[in-house]
């Protein structure tokens, strides 16, 4: 039986997306042939759109489509408090609890071995030259509660020992195995103002 390629180099793209194997990514791929026409040049126009676009803040590391992004430009933020989160994701819960007005940084990830991601691929570095350049006097760690989010906070509290900066973990209103992706924005407001020192 002849293969038909386009098909298969599909299927074998979609699998690239996470938690989908070859079942679901073979279904996508029927879906979106014989249902959704117009849907999936959308979705291949808006993909290729941000990959042209998209770039990385080149202060706090979220997505911009400028070099600097609209939060690290902005002159009503406390430039002095920076905020580690894991994921853009975390950002825009922090943002929406109104109740933060420092600065950021996103790591794109955590600290995890078993998942061969290591300190060079959650952007510790950039982090680092970021304090270098600016005049921080506090982080908030506010990667989540589970072991790799509170192994991720451990390595960088390590990482800034030696320096001036004043080190904080948001409090545990969160529960443990807690992510920020899914506490409610009361608690999640709370957590940051009830940090504790590390
Ligand atoms: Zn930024």
């Amino acid at each position: 039986m002849q293969k038909i390629e386009t098909l298969e180099e599909l299927v074998n793209a979609l699998k690239c997306l996470p938690g989908v194997g070859p079942k679901s990514a073979l279904r996508m791929a029927y879906h979106l042939l014989q249902r959704d026409r117009k849907g999936a040049k959308k979705l291949a126009d808006n993909i290729s759109n941000a990959l042209e676009y998209l770039g990385h803040c080149k202060l706090c590391n979220d997505f911009s489509e400028q070099p600097i992004c609209a939060i690290c430009q902005s002159a009503k933020r406390d430039a002095k408090i920076l905020c580690v989160v894991e994921m853009p994701t975390d950002l825009l819960m922090l943002e929406q609890t109104h109740s933060y007005k420092g600065m950021y940084f996103v790591l794109m990830g955590r600290l995890s071995p078993l998942d061969g991601v290591g300190p060079k691929d959650i952007h510790l570095g950039k982090l680092i030259q970021r304090l270098k350049d600016s005049d921080i006097t506090e982080i908030i760690l506010a990667t989540n509660f589970t072991v790799e989010g509170n192994a991720t906070a451990q390595y960088i509290r390590e990482l800034l020992k030696d320096t001036k900066i004043k080190i904080t973990r948001i409090a545990r209103g969160l529960p443990m195995g807690g992510e920020i992706e899914y506490v409610d924005s009361g608690t999640l407001a709370q957590a940051v103002v009830e940090r504790k020192t590390l």
